[in-house]
């Protein structure tokens, strides 16, 4: 049986750089586990326009779907996550957003020591390469390149003038402690290429004799004995193999992987294992409980204004241009990540912070997987960005191989429905200011007919989407609800510590890979101090 100091399981935004920490000290001996593929054999994750055609990949995407959700009148929910190496980051929006100060402060609040704004902004500051360099909020040189504006878009202006128009300032970096304003987003992308956790972290971390990355191995069991993680057992190939750890077994599988591999291992609410024939290891009630994700709702808009990525993509000299710009120069069209701008708004009267988050994406579309609309179109999305709903993920079956049960409760709050429909009114807002108005042709969605709040309601409803920022599923904390301590370790047993978007206790309020980069970093100077 192989041994290892650490087996690491899931090569995604937190996983990443906590093999690459562990390996470069020097001090251990690495196993890391993920059930996807190499990042290199799909040429589409590098290029950041692809994250249209990975997003629907089942090669390197779960492609997990939610329950029928009640508010939604029985519609499941779509929930792309990443399935390669790099995880979710190889495959998703690419904008930098940290959240607010504010929001760790609160996981502090809980009891979380060392989890404050000031204590994660060092991790902050050791992952980034933020362009114009190092300053008291951010990082010159960390291994995650991030830029700003290598792509920009005129209809993108348009709709930052329009932002203005209503009076909100002009944000130059939304990752500072959290002003209310509009701007443009920084992006894991560099020289045109993505960012993902596997080029920062993994491609210098393999290249250490300590390090050994085992691709295509899902992961099925945790091993424990006598309260203590072992090691794990998982599945390549057909063949069935068992590691050894010596010192811990670290679980980055996502808000998804990590509580169904707790609850295949016997660690989770022992009336939901006992179900399945699942001998239970340890009864932790709050494994896959506790899920939040921010529900996203887009208006989309048809323009006279043949500056889209839809005409990129749709008209042939466009598209021809764009592939050759980018095979010559890695710039143009190619280059644009989803959303290059947006803004944080306060939109509910009891609320002292921004409460709402929008995208602005220079496209539009039906279907991602029919195409953008042969007409040239964009869209804004709208997100309530601290929402109150609750779900859950649980297992539907003791076979690893068969996806969980995801409830995710969107709308399920008063005050979740208030503020969607106030966003999706804001977006009605900006439409109607002279810089939009003046390039707009036709409200597609929701649509001119929809002006009241039950219109409004019944719109995010219907066409409401995932954010893909699930989190909250092996929350930290030291009630009987919690699931790893202020350090990460689960509760109750000995060398086994979860890292990842799931021990978040409240969802940050913007995307999640900066917050999830971060938790890796913390989480392997947590290891390392813990190992000596
Ligand atoms: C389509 C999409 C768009 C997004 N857009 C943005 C954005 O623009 N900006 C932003 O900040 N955030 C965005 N996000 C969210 C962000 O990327 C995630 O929150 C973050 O990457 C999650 O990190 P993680 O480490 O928790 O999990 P992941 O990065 O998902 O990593 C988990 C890894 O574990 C592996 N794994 C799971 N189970 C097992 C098992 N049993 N055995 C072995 N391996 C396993 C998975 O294959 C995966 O590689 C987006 C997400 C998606 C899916």
């Amino acid at each position: 049986m192989d041994e290892f100091d650490f087996v690491v399981v899931g090569a995604g935004s937190s996983g990443a750089p906590i093999v690459d920490r562990l390996t470069a000290s020097g001090r251990h001996s690495v196993l890391l586990l993920e059930a996807g593929p190499d990042d290199n054999t799909n040429r589409w994750l590098s290029i950041p326009l692809g994250f249209a055609k990975t997003f629907l990949d089942p090669n390197v995407n779960w492609k997990f779907a939610t329950q029928p959700e009640a508010e939604l009148g029985g519609r499941r929910v779509y929930w792309p996550r990443g399935k390669v190496v790099g995880g979710s980051s190889a495959i998703n929006g690419m904008v930098y957003v940290r959240g607010l100060a504010s929001d760790y402060d609160r996981w502090r609040q809980m009891g979380n020591q060392g989890w404050s704004f000031d204590d994660c902004l060092p991790y902050f500051k050791r992952l980034e390469a933020y362009p114009g360099g190092a300053s008291d909020l951010h990082g010159g040189d960390g291994p995650v390149k991030i830029t700003q504006d290598e792509y920009r878009n005129e209809i993108g202006e348009t709709f930052l003038a329009a932002c203005a128009e209503v009076g909100l300032p002009s944000i130059a970096d939304f990752n500072g402690r959290g002003e209310e304003g509009s701007g443009l987003y920084h992006a894991t992308v560099s020289d045109g290429r993505r960012v993902s956790t596997g080029r920062a972290y993994l491609a210098p971390a393999r290249r250490r004799s300590n390090c050994r990355v085992v691709t295509g191995a899902l992961v099925e069991r945790i091993n424990v004995a006598d309260g203590r993680a072992t090691g794990v057992t998982y599945r390549k190939d057909g063949q069935t193999v068992t590691v050894q750890a010596r010192c811990e077994v670290v679980v980055s599988a996502g808000a998804v992987g990590s509580p169904q591999l707790l609850q295949l291992s016997g660690i989770g609410p022992a009336a939901l294992l006992g179900g399945f024939g699942i001998p239970v290891v340890r009864d932790l009630a709050g494994v896959g409980e506790n899920l939040q994700d921010h529900w996203g709702v887009r208006s989309t808009y048809r323009t006279w204004w043949r500056l889209t990525v839809n005409d990129d993509i749709n008209l042939y000299h466009r598209r021809l241009s764009a592939m050759v710009e980018y095979a010559l120069l890695r710039t143009g069209p190619l280059t644009a990540s989803p959303a290059f701008a947006g803004a944080f708004v306060r939109l509910m009267p009891q609320s002292d912070e921004p409460d709402t988050q929008l995208h602005f994406f220079p496209w539009s579309t039906d279907r991602i997987d029919r195409g953008p609309h042969k007409f040239s179109g964009f869209t804004i999305l709208t997100n309530q960005s601290r929402p109150e709903s609750r779900g859950h993920i649980r297992i539907s079956s003791p076979d690893p191989a068969a996806p969980p049960a995801i409830v995710a409760n969107y709308l399920s709050s008063d005050l979740d429905r208030q503020a969607t429909v106030a966003g999706v009114k804001f977006v009605r807002l900006l439409a109607r200011t002279t810089a939009l108005s003046r390039i707009l042709t036709e409200e597609l969605l929701p649509g001119v007919e929809a002006w009241s709040d039950e219109d409004f309601l019944d719109h995010a409803r219907k066409e409401g989407q995932s954010a893909y920022h699930p989190v909250g599923t092996c929350r930290m904390g030291s009630d009987a609800g919690a699931v790893v301590d202020a350090r990460l370790r689960v509760h109750g047993i000995a060398g086994l510590r979860v890292a990842d978007a799931s021990i978040m206790p409240i969802l940050v309020s913007g995307n999640t890979n900066a917050a999830c980069m971060m938790i890796g970093e913390k989480a392997a100077d947590l290891i390392l101090a813990d190992a000596r």
